[in-house]
C-alpha cells in the first residue's frame, strides 16, 4: 500500500467522540518512548503528523487519523510512564479499556516493543488482556538500527519463548522496524492492506 494522503481527524478521551462509520481502524499503542510517533510519521511519509512529545506521558489522548480516505490509524498515549501521578493513569487506563472494548471498528492494535529491552510485565500483561478480550494485535519491534541482525534475532526469539511459557499457544504477527532507517513500515502497510480487504468481505456479508 502506497500512502497517498494522511490527515489528523480528531483528538479526545472519549470513545463515544471518536469517527462515527465503518472506516476500518489500527491502534497503535505502547511504552512511553518506545518510538511510537516516529513509527507513525515514518509509515505515513510525514514529518509531524504524530506529535513526538518532549514530555513523555503528557498527551493521552486517542488520535484518528485518516489515511488515504479509507481507513483510521489511531495513536494511543503511550502507557507505564512512571511520573504520571497515580489518579492520571487511572483515568488514562479507564479510556483505553474503554476504546478496546467498545471501538467496534478497530481490526488490529499493534503493541511497540523496544527491541533492545527485555519482556516487560506490563507489556506482556497488556498481550495477556488484549487475548482475553480478543482483541487481534500484532507485536512491532522499533529500533531495530540499535542492534545487530544476531542480538535482533536473540532478543526476538527470547520475547517469543517467554510468551509461549505463559499464556500463549500460537504467537502474533511479529514486524521488526526502524525509523531511523525507514525499514519494516511497508511489511506493516502490506499487512493493514490484507485486513482492509478481509474487513470490507466480512461487513457485506
Ligand atoms: P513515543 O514516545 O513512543 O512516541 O516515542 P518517540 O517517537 O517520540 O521516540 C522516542 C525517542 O526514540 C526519540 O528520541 C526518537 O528519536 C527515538 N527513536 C524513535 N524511533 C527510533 C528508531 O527507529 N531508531 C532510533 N535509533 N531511535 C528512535
Amino acid at each position: 500500500m502506497d500512502i497517498k494522503s494522511a490527515q489528523f481527524v480528531i483528538s479526545n478521551t472519549d470513545v463515544e467522540k471518536c469517527p462515527n462509520g465503518s472506516l476500518p481502524e489500527y491502534a497503535f499503542i505502547g511504552r512511553s518512548n518506545v518510538g511510537k510517533s516516529s513509527l507513525i510519521n515514518s509509515i505515513c511519509n510525514k514529518k509531524n503528523l504524530a506529535k513526538t512529545s518532549s514530555r513523555p506521558g503528557k498527551t493521552q489522548l486517542i488520535n484518528h487519523f485518516l489515511i488515504n480516505l479509507d481507513w483510521h490509524l489511531v495513536d494511543l498515549p503511550g502507557y507505564g510512564y512512571a511520573r504520571a501521578s497515580k489518579s492520571q493513569k487511572k483515568v488514562f487506563q479507564a479510556f483505553i479499556t474503554n476504546y478496546f472494548e467498545q471501538r467496534k471498528q478497530l481490526v488490529n492494535a499493534f503493541l511497540l516493543i523496544d527491541i533492545r529491552h527485555e519482556p516487560q510485565p506490563v507489556d506482556l500483561s497488556f498481550m495477556e488482556w488484549l487475548g482475553i478480550n480478543q482483541i487481534p494485535f500484532s507485536i512491532v519491534f522499533t529500533k531495530a538500527d540499535k542492534l545487530k541482525p544476531k542480538a535482533q534475532e536473540q532478543n526476538i526469539a527470547h520475547y517469543k519463548r517467554e510468551m509461549l511459557a505463559s499464556v500463549w499457544e500460537e504467537l502474533p504477527p511479529v514486524f521488526i522496524t526502524s525509523s531511523l532507517h525507514r525499514t519494516g513500515g511497508k511489511e506493516i502497510l502490506n499487512y493493514i492492506d490484507q485486513l482492509n480487504v478481509q474487513y470490507r468481505q466480512n461487513i457485506e456479508i
